[in-house]
C-alpha cells in the first residue's frame, strides 16, 4: 500500500490535529516528516525560536516512538524535499495543517501543483486556528480591521467540535527513509548561546496539555484581573506552545468553556481568555491579507514617518539599561526567559517607538530573535498596534508613561524587584522612578545612578513633547 506523508509545521501534537486523524483514517502506512524550511522568502525561525524547536521535536519524536512510529527530519527549501520524499516513498497523499501566511500558502499550492504531475494529491486541514479560512467579512463584503466588531463575529461563528484524541499506535511503512540527525541542525543560540535561562520552559505537548489544566484550575477565575500584572502567574504561558501548535486553540477554548459550565469559573473571566485567543485570529487574519506585514506599515500614512536612528539607545533598550525600571525589567525578562508579560511588552514597545522614536521594525525584529512565542502575524501586528500603523491600532496620542504603568500594575515593585536587582533596595514609592529619590535613600538601597543603574536615557516629558509633535504631523497630513 503506497504510504501517506504526514507533514509537520507549526502542529506539533498528535491529539487535535486533523491532518493525523485523515492519515489515519486512510489506512495507509503513515510518515511523519518535519522539514526545517529553508524557502526563500519565508520568514527564517528567530533564534529563541530555533531553541523552542529543538526540544518540542524531540518530545515529538519520543510521542511518535512510543506509538511504533518516528519523526523523518529534513533540511531544505521544503517543496523541493517533500517532492523528493513521494518519490522516495511512493506515497499517494501529503497531509498537513494550514499555515494562514501567505509566503507559505503560495509555497503551497505551487507544491500542491508539482506533485500532482507525480500523482500524489495533497490535503490541507485547519488544525492551528479557531476559524482557519473561513474568517467573517464586514457586510459590504470585506474583511474586518478593527477588533470588536471582527471578534463579535469571529465569535459566532467558532465551530470547536470534538476532540481528536492522539492514536495509541500509527502504522508504519516497511521501510523508513533516511532521516537528518537533529543535533546536526544546531538549534541552539550561538555567538552567544543565551539560552540557559529558558530551562524553566519545556516544550511538547504533554506539557502544554498539563500547563492549560493548571492555568484553568488556579488562573482562570482571575484571569481578568490578574492579565495585567506582571509580577504574577496571571495568564496562561501558552503562546510557545499554541505559536508551535503543541496544543490547539479549540483544546484551550474547550478547556476553558467547560470550567464555565461546570460554574468552577465565572463566564466573564472565560470570555476574556477567549477574546485573547481572538486576538491571534485577528492578527492571523490580517497577515494573510497583509504580505509582508513584519516590514510594510498596515497603515502606508506611516511610510514616511521620521523614524530617528540611534544604534546606542536602541542598544540601551535591548540590554534593558534604558534607566525606565519596568523597561528594563521586561526587557531583561525577555533576554533571560525567552518571554515577556504582554503588560510589559506594550509598555516596551510603546517606549521604542514613542520615547525613542525607533522604528517599530527595529523592535520587532529583536522580539522575533528573542521570543520564544515568536509569531509571524501577532509579533508585527502586536508591534504595529503600538506603533500606530497597524490595523485597530492604539491612537497616536497613548504614550504609556513607563513610571505610571509600573505604579500602576506593579505597585509593589515586585517585577522589577526581580529582573533588576540592582533596585530591589528602593522603596516601593521609587522603585519606578528612582532618579528623583534623595541621595541617601539611593545610598541606603546601594543604588548609585550612572553608575551601576543608568540615568533614564531620555526625559520623559521631552520625549513625550517630541512624538506628539511626530504623530500629530502624521496625522494632520504633514508627511507627505
Ligand atoms: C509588542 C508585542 C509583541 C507581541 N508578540 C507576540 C508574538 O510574537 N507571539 C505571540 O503569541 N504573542 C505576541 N504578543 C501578544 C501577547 O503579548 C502574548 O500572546 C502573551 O503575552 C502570551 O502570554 P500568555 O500565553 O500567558 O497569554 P494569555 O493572556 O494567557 O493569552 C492566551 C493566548 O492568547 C493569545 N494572545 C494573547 N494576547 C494576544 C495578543 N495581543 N495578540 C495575539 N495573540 C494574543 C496568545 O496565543 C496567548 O497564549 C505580543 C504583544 C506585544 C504588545
Amino acid at each position: 500500500m503506497r504510504p501517506v506523508i504526514l507533514w509537520f509545521r507549526r502542529d506539533l501534537r498528535l491529539s487535535d490535529n486533523p491532518a493525523l486523524a485523515a492519515a489515519l483514517k486512510a489506512q495507509c502506512p503513515v510518515l511523519p516528516v518535519y522539514v526545517l524550511d529553508e524557502t526563500p522568502g519565508i520568514r527564517p525561525l528567530g533564534s529563541a525560536s530555533r531553541w523552542w524547536l529543538d526540544k518540542s521535536l524531540q518530545a515529538l519524536h519520543a510521542d511518535l516512538l512510543k506509538r511504533g512510529s518516528r519523526l523523518i527530519l529534513r533540511r531544505g527549501v521544503a517543496a523541493d524535499i517533500i517532492a523528493d520524499l513521494v518519490r522516495e516513498t511512493g506515497s499517494a497523499e501529503v497531509l498537513f495543517n494550514a499555515v494562514f501566511d501567505p509566503a507559505v500558502e503560495n509555497r503551497d499550492r505551487d507544491m500542491a501543483g508539482r506533485l500532482s504531475q507525480i500523482s500524489c494529491e495533497t490535503r490541507r486541514f485547519n488544525g492551528g486556528h479557531l476559524l482557519g479560512s473561513d474568517t467573517p467579512q464586514t457586510k459590504a463584503g470585506g474583511s474586518y480591521s478593527v477588533f470588536t466588531p471582527y471578534w463579535r463575529a469571529a465569535r459566532a461563528q467558532v465551530e470547536i467540535g470534538l476532540h481528536l484524541p492522539a492514536p495509541d499506535a500509527l502504522p508504519s511503512p516497511q521501510a523508513w527513509p533516511v532521516s537528518e540527525a537533529l543535533e546536526t541542525w544546531t538549534l541552539h543560540p550561538t555567538g552567544p548561546d543565551w539560552s540557559a535561562g529558558f530551562s524553566d520552559w519545556s516544550p511538547g505537548e504533554a506539557t502544554a496539555a498539563r500547563h492549560l489544566t493548571d492555568f484553568v484550575d488556579l488562573a482562570l477565575g482571575t484571569y481578568g484581573q490578574d492579565r495585567d500584572v506582571p509580577a504574577i502567574e496571571g495568564t496562561s504561558r501558552l503562546s510557545p506552545h499554541l505559536h508551535f501548535g503543541e496544543i490547539s486553540p479549540k483544546a484551550c477554548w474547550r478547556a476553558a468553556v467547560s470550567a464555565a459550565h461546570r460554574n468552577s469559573v465565572p463566564e466573564a473571566q472565560v470570555e476574556k481568555f477567549l477574546a485573547e485567543l481572538g486576538w491571534r485570529e485577528f492578527n492571523t487574519q490580517i497577515a494573510s491579507r497583509h504580505t509582508s506585514l513584519e516590514s510594510r506599515n498596515f497603515n502606508p500614512a506611516f511610510d514616511s514617518f521620521p523614524w530617528r536612528e540611534d544604534p546606542t539607545l536602541f542598544t540601551a533598550w535591548t540590554r534593558g539599561e534604558t534607566g525606565y525600571p519596568i523597561v528594563d525589567a521586561g526587557m531583561r525578562q525577555l533576554w533571560k526567559t525567552g518571554w515577556m508579560h504582554n503588560r510589559v511588552r506594550m509598555v516596551v514597545a510603546s517606549f521604542l517607538t514613542k520615547h525613542l522614536l525607533l522604528d517599530w521594525r527595529l523592535g520587532e525584529q529583536w522580539f522575533w530573535d528573542t521570543l520564544v512565542d515568536a509569531d509571524p502575524a501577532s509579533n508585527p501586528g502586536n508591534w504595529q498596534w503600538v506603533a500606530g500603523s497597524g490595523a485597530d491600532a492604539a491612537p497616536y496620542f497613548r504614550i504609556f508613561s513607563p513610571m505610571a504603568q509600573g505604579e500602576r500594575f506593579d505597585p509593589a515593585g515586585r517585577y522589577v524587584q526581580k529582573w533588576v536587582p540592582e533596585l530591589r533596595h528602593l522603596p516601593a514609592k521609587l522603585i519606578h522612578k528612582p532618579w528623583l529619590a534623595p541621595r541617601e535613600v539611593l545610598m541606603r538601597a546601594g543604588v548609585r545612578l550612572g553608575s551601576n543603574y543608568p540615568h533614564p536615557v531620555v526625559d520623559h516629558e521631552v520625549a513625550r513633547k517630541r512624538a506628539l509633535e511626530a504623530y500629530a504631523d502624521l496625522r494632520t497630513g504633514q508627511l507627505t
